[in-house]
């Protein structure tokens, strides 16, 4: 009988990270539900044990070193492992966001959450991906973040923004240096772009659903062991930097 795959998805109280888990918890994982907020993280496990998914709670703050560092204990506790990690939980860091007039705490809550809580979170479950005999990790990123799309005029990029699309461009970047280090071990490394999702970060404008941004990180998630790393997937295949 082969072993139940264990994954976190952080961030996944709503939205696309809820979504993920639900996608996850359907190909017949066990899925941890990583979420700061106690009331939210148990409505959200409930609503998907009911829908028949192995889920469980794990309080995590991405932005929290003993938030993060119990989240790490639970799950070795629990499972003993960590098979698959998805860094799903981000922030605008709110707006407004004109780089001449921004509040330099927007930036600062941006890449915290971003770019700082994915190392974090990363780190802390290293030791247990690295027990797992197919570890993935999934770090959810965004086509603002590619410099190429910016650069490129008349592509669609949304708003003019100093914090959250510049969190994206250095979360890229610091997951190229992961799948650097961690080339000679078999953890696949990549990131994401869900596309433009209605969710409560952008006010619910977007105009897929989150269950359709969700479909990138599954994907990723179950990638066969001789699978990429290091690369930039949205729907349509790899996105340029
Ligand atoms: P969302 O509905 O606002 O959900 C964000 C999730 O992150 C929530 O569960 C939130 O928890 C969590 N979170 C925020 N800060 C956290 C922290 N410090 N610790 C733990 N959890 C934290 O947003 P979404 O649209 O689903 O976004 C999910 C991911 O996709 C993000 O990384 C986002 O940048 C990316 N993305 C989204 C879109 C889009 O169009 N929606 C496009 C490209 C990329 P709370 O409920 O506690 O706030």
């Amino acid at each position: 009988m082969t072993e139940q795959t264990i994954a976190l998805v952080t961030g996944a109280n709503k939205g696309i990270g809820y979504e993920i888990a639900a996608g996850l918890g359907a190909l017949g994982w066990s899925v941890g539900i990583g979420a700061r907020d106690q009331e939210r993280r148990e409505s959200a496990v409930a609503k998907l044990r009911a829908a028949g998914v192995d889920a469980f709670g794990v309080p995590l703050d991405v932005t929290d070193d003993a938030s993060v560092a119990d989240a790490a204990r639970l799950i070795e506790e629990r499972a003993g492992r960590l098979d698959v990690l998805v860094n799903n939980a981000g922030t605008t860091g709110n707006a407004p966001q004109m780089p001449t007039t921004v509040d330099v705490a927007t930036v600062r809550t941006a890449v915290e959450t971003n770019v700082i809580g994915v190392i974090r979170v990363t780190n802390a479950m290293l030791p247990l991906l690295r027990r797992s005999s197919s570890p993935r990790i999934v770090n959810m990123s965004s086509t603002v973040g590619s410099l190429t799309r910016q650069t490129t005029p008349g592509a669609e990029v949304g708003p003019t923004s100093v914090a959250y699309s510049p969190s994206k461009t250095f979360l890229n970047a610091v997951t190229v240096q992961y799948a650097k280090e961690l080339s000679d071990t078999n953890i696949l490394i990549n990131l994401g772009c869900p596309g433009y999702c209605a969710t409560d970060l952008n006010g619910f404008r977007g105009v897929r659903t989150a269950q359709q941004g969700a479909a990138i990180a599954i994907r990723l998630a179950s990638l066969p062991d001789d699978g990429p790393t290091g690369h930039f997937f949205d729907d349509a295949g790899e996105v340029p930097w």
